[in-house]
């Protein structure tokens, strides 16, 4: 299981808001924390993909 790095996770910023991203493990996402945007960026092949048009918004599904 190649998780992603502690600490890796601290560098990362949604680049929607700046927000601080956490880790979701059940749905391998990184989740922004910001209360205002929260959306979910897939990780595919444990590489973060920090796009925004690739989030999930937070109330879609
Ligand atoms: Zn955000």
């Amino acid at each position: 299981m190649s998780d992603l790095i502690p600490g890796v996770l601290d560098l990362l910023v949604c680049p929607a808001c700046r927000s601080q991203l956490t880790w979701d493990y059940e749905a391998s996402e990184l989740v922004c924390t910001g209360r205002s945007c929260g959306l979910a960026y897939p990780v595919r092949g444990g590489i973060p993909i920090l796009v925004i048009d690739e989030a999930r918004a937070p109330h879609g599904s």
